[in-house]
């Protein structure tokens, strides 16, 4: 992908017209009037014209009002940045060196769009065509499309590996075994998971004698303990990595060592206090408490977990793995379960933490034995990365404990976890998950859209998967905007084509989970219909800023907005072409916004 492609005077190309009238105009404001009408012709003819196909109508409505969007004063007002002045400045042939090949490869292609062209061609090998009988000769035509279709899908995901695999399980015992060796423990050992805890893998010389690990891979660990960053993993975790780096695991590793990029900026962010990012001490009414929606609150008794991902958005409150303190204590959660008592609208308690079920037995049942006491409560829900990353944690007794407190009709109890690819899917996660629902217990799985799961049909590969296992999928959340998560994050476009040219295959039960963005402070907006949101402008960088309207929008009159920066289309297309990624299977990308 050439950067020197993408140039004021290809952009020209794309819709001359747009040009001549934007160099015509006498200002600014003159030109947002002449083009805001031009573009209003635009999607009217477009309508009307009866040669247009479905896709051309959609691809000209959808990039005519995004751009009229973009050419608003408001939308100046609300970005920082006048995308109009940059269009009539290029119409007037005035420098503007701080635009960047990535904001000229967005803008050209929604130019082209304006014009009804632009990539149609979500799978190269398939084409769907018109069909033109009836009754069984049509239905035999349109499932002979069908099978091709699927064939593309099955060819697809089964090129990404699993866990479940047998070289990948036989592969990973070796390993388990010689961690062991390492350690000088026993098969009995690594099933306990108090064992886990106490060896969980914190010192960066230790890990490299288990795992090969890169230049920049040992530096960034060396420097986040030499930051008193939380890190840890458990010697289960460890296991799911090759032990040489082959490019497999890359999910695994992505999910517990930092980028160094990440460390830096932590350290900054930790300097600027900006590590809340969600907001949570504007959302928290009590202390252990968290609260965004009118019937659930979240309940956080355990400040830590056995293991702490790059991009957990809690870990400016979590201390180290396993750290010592963490246990906010009975006199504590006893004044937040009366909290909850006194809130009578709270119908459902996240139990979530840091990771809950890092603590003892006796513990959770006593915590459960409360909450489940509050008669308003009638449904509790467990937020446990456990299953994932110690899932011999979910003993048979631990599957007593919770599933006693399940009451048909009257109280239900789900665990949502955190699977973040296929690779983390094996064995022991699937006895886990067993021993969960065969009690009446529904496991749900929680997907960050990270940049190691987003390559074509992996989310798909591992929502079908997750049901195989018996975990429903729940929820997708697009990664969000902390400047260290940078490389894990993936744009807005890329997600939403993920549920229209991937997850839209897989049947009805597969892909049961919601795209969202998690606003701070104002909860969850939902990514499947544009009505949510906005695209306001695409910065000089080439990074689209949106606008999203809480879920509160058609219930107050006072619901606010909030802008966020997304990353750049194109230099995330970059990063999957190093990566080996055939850049024509994401050519429709600048098509969603
Ligand atoms: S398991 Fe959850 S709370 Fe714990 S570190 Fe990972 S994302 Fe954060």
């Amino acid at each position: 992908m050439n950067d020197s492609y993408y140039s004021p005077s290809l952009l020209k190309t794309a819709n001359p017209q747009i040009f001549s009238l934007a160099k015509s105009a006498q200002s600014l404001d003159d030109m947002r009037k002449t083009l805001a009408t031009y573009l209003f012709q635009v999607e009217l003819e477009a309508s009307e014209a009866s040669n247009h196909d479905a896709a051309t109508l959609a691809r000209i409505r959808d990039t005519a009002q995004v751009l009229r969007n973009m050419i608003k004063q408001r939308s100046d007002d609300l970005s920082g940045f006048s995308f109009a002045q940059a269009l009539y400045d290029i119409a007037k042939n005035t420098l503007r060196p701080d635009l960047s090949p990535a904001f000229f490869a967005d803008v050209y292609h929604l130019l082209l769009g304006t014009q009804g062209l632009g990539s149609r061609k979500a799978l190269d090998d398939v084409h769907l065509s018109a069909i033109n009988d009836q009754g069984r000769a049509a239905a035999i035509i349109r499932s002979a499309q069908l099978d091709d279709l699927r064939t593309e899908v099955d060819n697809r995901i089964k090129n990404i590996t699993t866990g479940l695999g047998r070289r990948a399980v036989t592969r990973r015992n070796k390993h388990r075994d010689k961690i062991l060796a390492t350690l000088g423990a026993t098969l009995d050992d690594w099933q306990n998971w108090h064992w886990q805890i106490k060896n969980i893998i914190k010192d960066p010389e230790l890990l490299q004698q288990l795992v090969r690990l890169s230049k920049e891979e040992k530096a960034a660990v060396k420097a986040a303990k030499a930051n008193k960053l939380p890190f840890g993993i458990t010697p289960y975790y460890v296991s799911l990595m090759d032990e040489e780096k082959k490019g497999r695991d890359l999910s695994i590793r992505a999910q517990v060592i930092p980028p160094a990029d990440y460390i830096k900026q932590v350290d900054k962010s930790k300097q600027s206090s900006d590590l809340d990012f969600m907001g949570e001490e504007d959302t928290s009414p009590f202390d252990l408490i968290t609260r965004r929606y009118p019937a659930i609150c979240i309940f956080k008794p355990f400040n830590t977990c056995p293991q702490i991902c790059v991009y957990c958005q809690r870990n400016w409150e979590i201390e180290d793995a396993m750290a010592p303190g963490a246990f906010a204590g009975m006199e504590k959660i006893d004044a937040a379960i009366e909290w909850i008592k006194d809130h009578p609208t709270i119908h459902e308690v996240l139990i979530t933490g840091g990771d809950p079920l890092a603590m003892g037995d006796a513990t959770i049942t006593e915590i459960l034995e409360k909450v489940a006491d509050i008669p308003t409560v009638d449904r509790i829900r467990i937020g446990s990365r456990t299953p994932v990353t110690m899932p011999m944690r979910i003993t048979a007794d631990l599957a007593d404990i919770i599933s006693q407190f399940r009451e048909v009709g009257r109280r239900e109890i789900a665990l949502t976890t955190h699977v973040q690819h296929p690779y983390e899917i094996t064995p022991d996660l699937v006895t886990a998950v067993n021993r969960l629902r065969t009690r009446g217990i529904p496991v749900y799985n929680q997907l960050v859209y990270t940049f190691f799961v987003s390559k074509r049909f992996e989310a798909s590969a591992l929502r079908r998967q997750l049901r195989l296992i018996g975990i429903d999928p729940y929820y997708t959340f697009n990664t969000k905007g902390k400047e260290e998560t940078l490389s894990y994050r993936v744009p807005i476009a890329r997600l939403v084509q993920e549920q229209q040219e991937e997850a839209r295959l897989l049947p009805g039960l597969e892909r049961t989970d919601e795209a969202v963005f998690n606003v701070p402070r104002l909860g969850k907006n939902y990514l499947k219909s544009r009505e949510h949101r906005d695209l306001l402008t695409i910065l000089p960088n080439g990074a689209r800023i949106y606008e999203f309207y809480s879920w509160e929008k058609n219930i107050s009159s006072h619901s606010t907005t909030y802008s966020s920066e997304d990353v750049p289309i194109l230099d995330y297309l970059k990063r999957l072409e190093n990566d080996g990624e055939n850049m024509t299977d994401y050519e429709t990308i600048w098509y969603y916004f």
